[in-house]
């Protein structure tokens, strides 16, 4: 069966491209009825935290990308580490290096001088360890092997090839007993029985050492997919202005979780000419080679405009509960939030069809709400404010008395009502409706007027035109 895992480091937030690497291990494990483990990789004390881990389980689980199992935390299979480490001293594949900080400086040195990638020059390979200078902490390294190739069979690279003589005798354990990231990587994969390997291709040239290590062992390396990292439109390196944001920005500027796995999913990987993947075929059609070689470029339109896509194809009640959930993560959109009522939910629900048509994001769905959520007495934006005057505060309590006679409230009866009124007083519909979307929502742009009569209801009409009138 495939296992295979996420296994990031708590160093940093949870970003888009560790997202994108997390989906396709999910996705391929979920394709061949398999599982995904995710181990956290904290070995680095100095550098990883509780907020990083934190940030990382729940942006994996806003993404719906769901684990099988405990999360394992690596630092805690430390001793595991060292046992293999003493296994390996054993038999001769690993052996303690004593080389002082400047022997390490002289070597490096040299090698550069001499145009050598390996810089280790074996002082302690094959060295007698009775030899060995008192009280130094010796390093443990991998006995490298010194001639011939290393051969990575690419799911997505390909047949990558290393000649031996490039590659060192890598630390596997440091002097104060800790384990290397490629130590502990390869352990950890081991026992946990990971069968695929997918992860971002700045990791290409760690294959070749752990290639080494797992022969070392005597394991059988798991399958390698290196998916080629996420550039800015212009193909540079994606900063944050192009999208080199944690998901937790994503989630804050109003991206639904479906969105999100479709724009990552398409991020690298292709299948024809489909941009929209439901969960289920993005399951069915996933595959390790046909991820691209090159770089993906990151495209905020492409992503706004799935987003706008899964806004308008969703249900309403589904995009109220969204709504909630935003603003109860937002800052500020706690207090909103606490607000919203059974009568406010109905409100909104009755917009969701229109407001849905017009919005990109949940902000957008959310700023297109803004006359529901807001309070009474309603804050009158300053060029709303200005159509205040004496008369049309006259008007609007005139307004109010006809609607006030408007038994079946509708989008139609209302309506109706306003014309009425409009031709009796001999005034212009929109003389009327100005004024109006005034009273109604604080300002001068609005969805149709009569939908926003309609969604408000009765009570709350007329209570806001009240709250208008002089
Ligand atoms: N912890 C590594 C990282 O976050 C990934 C290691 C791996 O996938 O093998 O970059």
């Amino acid at each position: 069966p495939v296992v295979t895992r996420f296994a990031p480091s708590p160093t940093g937030f949870l970003h888009i491209g560790g997202a994108r690497t997390a989906l396709f291990n999910w996705l391929y494990a979920k394709k061949l009825g398999g599982k995904m483990l995710l181990r956290i990789e904290d070995t680095d004390r100095e550098r990883s935290t509780q907020a990083a881990i934190d940030a990382i389980l729940d942006g994996l689980k806003w993404l719906e990308l769901d684990w099988d199992g405990d999360v394992v935390y690596q630092f805690s299979n430390a001793a595991r580490h060292r046992e293999v480490v003493e296994q390996m001293l054993e038999r001769g594949t690993a052996y303690r290096c004593y080389a002082s900080a400047e022997e390490l400086t002289q070597m490096r040195e040299a090698a550069r001088a001499e145009g050598r990638t390996r810089f280790y020059n074996g002082l302690w390979r094959d060295r007698d360890p009775s030899e060995a200078p008192a009280g130094v902490k010796p390093t443990i390294r991998l006995k490298a092997p010194l001639t011939g190739e290393t051969v990575i069979e690419d799911q997505v690279q390909g047949r990558v090839v290393w000649q031996n003589d490039n590659l060192d005798d890598l630390v596997l354990l440091r002097s104060d007993g800790t384990p290397t990231y490629m130590l502990a990587v390869v352990v950890d994969d081991h026992d946990m029985g990971v069968t695929h390997v997918i992860r971002g291709d700045d990791h290409l040239i760690n294959a070749a050492r752990q290639k080494q290590i797992y022969d070392a062992l005597g394991w059988e390396i798991p399958v390698m997919a290196h998916i080629p990292l996420i550039h800015g439109p212009d193909g540079s390196k994606l900063s944050k202005r192009h999208g080199a944001l944690g998901v937790d920005a994503y989630r804050s500027m109003g991206y639904l979780p479906v969105a999100l796995r479709n724009y990552l999913v398409r991020l690298g990987w292709g299948h024809g000419d489909q941009e929209i993947f439901s969960t289920d075929e993005m399951i069915a059609a996933f595959d390790l080679p046909a991820i691209g070689r090159s770089a993906a470029r990151f495209d905020f339109a492409k992503l706004e405009n799935l987003n706008g896509h899964y806004i308008r194809h969703s249900n309403d009640q589904t995009l109220l509960d969204s709504l909630e959930n935003l603003l109860r993560y937002i800052p500020n959109g706690a207090q909103i939030a606490a607000k919203i009522d059974d009568n406010k939910r109905a409100q909104l629900l009755r917009a969701m069809p229109g407001l849905k048509e017009r919005a990109k994001t949940l902000l957008e769905l959310i700023d297109g709400a803004s006359f529901i959520l807001a309070e009474r007495p309603l804050t009158i934006e300053p060029k709303a404010r200005a159509l205040l005057t004496p008369e049309t505060r006259q008007l609007i309590g005139r307004l109010h008395g006809a609607l006030q006679a408007v038994e079946a409230w509708s989008g139609e009866s209302t309506e109706a009502a306003m014309r009425g009124f409009a031709e009796t007083n001999g005034l212009k519909l929109g003389a009327v409706a100005q004024p109006l979307r005034v009273a109604l929502t604080g300002r001068t742009t609005s969805p149709g007027i009569f939908d926003v009569l309609a969604v408000l209801g009765r009570e709350e009409c007329l209570a806001r035109l009240a709250d208008q009138t002089s």
